[in-house]
């Protein structure tokens, strides 16, 4: 087994363990003669949306879509304030940023979620929305989040692309604000074959903005209300995502008896395993464990890797120190927790056909480390 590697994540390996479902749901789309907007796209919108205990869902083309679309759909735009964490993957910032709108940072808490107690200073007479960010598939603390949010009278944002499943009291991820933006890019915990995407909305003036942005402006043929885009989740990914969807639920249980593996047989204290609030249901997209130092993370992964074990930084460089956002003026030393979690986290792998045996193998190896 020494010499296979053992990657951070194996797409195929899920796939295998429903290849004739996906195979027939393609056939199924591509034999019906209609590619976008159609039945697939449907009845998965009912489908996710009653998975996740909300109202409506709508199909986009991607997360990053979601997001920004939502921002947009929301009367977010040039001048306003949007506090999200600092310590997220870039799309999370770009949606917001794409409508001239400025992102302000608030460091992350101990889950590597928003810092609730942290977001009332950031507030101004230009924010108009907090964006949450349940990375890692670990939801934040959203009972915080939705108070501050409704005594300052600011939109909820949710991005969920990395939490399909997760639950803060009982409650799903992108159900407690305005909208919940979902990502189904392959390698998300309800992935598609493709790009893809969704929003979860509780209202019907906002799923019939959305309805109508993601089609030109329109909601009949030609006859065009607003500048839209062009950003719809077709049949075919409908269709995978359906099948994805069935299985999501025992999906998750797997991912979460491999963390409860790497919770229990990591005993190395070299290493900050993560945690999941209580009362919360995490999702594990990632397990991230955490190194002393950056100097320490690079020789363990040399380590691992000599081993054959793969490993991923999520992310190495924080949105706010990355060249696209130059002109937001910061500087090293602005975020330094957000900082410290990108210079020590590490993924390790984690995903559905992850087996025993290779888990074993890469538990003994981190604490022989
Ligand atoms: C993947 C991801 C996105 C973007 O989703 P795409 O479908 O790739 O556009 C946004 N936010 C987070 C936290 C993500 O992990």
């Amino acid at each position: 087994m020494e010499q296979t590697k053992i990657m951070p994540n194996n797409l195929l390996r899920d796939f295998e363990q429903y290849q004739k479902e996906f195979e027939d749901a393609a056939l199924l789309a591509l034999r019906s003669g209609w590619y976008i907007l159609g039945e697939q796209l449907c009845s998965f919108e009912e489908q996710f949306a009653a998975y996740n205990h909300a109202k409506y869902c709508v199909g986009l083309a991607s997360g990053l879509d979601a997001l920004w679309i939502a921002f947009r759909v929301l009367g977010i735009g040039e001048g306003d304030e949007v506090i999200v964490q600092a310590n997220t993957y870039i799309a999370s910032v770009m949606g917001i940023t794409i409508n001239g709108a400025v992102p302000v940072f608030v460091e992350p808490d101990d889950y590597y979620g928003i810092d609730a107690d942290r977001i009332e200073e950031k507030i101004t007479g230009r924010t108009k929305a907090v964006l949450a960010v349940h990375l890692y598939g670990i939801p934040c603390q959203m009972d915080k989040i939705v108070d501050i949010c409704n005594r300052h009278k600011l939109a909820l944002v949710e991005d969920c692309a990395q939490s399909h499943g997760a639950s803060f009291h009982g409650q799903m991820t992108g159900t407690f604000g305005d909208v919940g933006c979902f990502s189904f890019y392959p390698t998300k915990n309800l992935g598609a074959f493709g790009d893809g995407g969704a929003v979860l909305v509780g209202s019907d003036e906002l799923d019939a903005r959305f309805r109508i942005f993601r089609n030109y402006g329109s909601e009949e043929h030609y006859k065009n209300i607003i500048v839209g885009a062009n950003s719809r989740l077709d049949e075919i990914q409908a269709g995978m995502l359906k099948v994805k969807l069935k299985h999501l639920d025992e999906i998750t249980a797997k991912r979460q008896m491999i963390a409860k593996r790497y919770d229990e047989g990591i005993t190395n204290p070299k290493f900050m395993l993560p945690k999941v609030r209580t009362g919360c249901s995490g999702v594990y997209h990632q397990y991230v464990i955490r190194a002393e130092d950056k100097e320490q993370r690079e020789s363990l992964i040399e380590y691992l890797d000599e081993r054959g074990i793969g490993t991923i930084i999520h992310y190495p460089i924080p949105p706010h120190l990355a060249e696209a956002y130059r002109y937001l003026g910061y500087r090293g030393g602005d975020f330094p927790i957000t900082e410290h979690y990108a210079d020590t986290v590490l993924s390790i792998p984690m995903y559905n056909g992850y087996t025993e045996e290779e888990q074993r193998y890469v538990i003994k190896a981190l604490n022989e480390f």
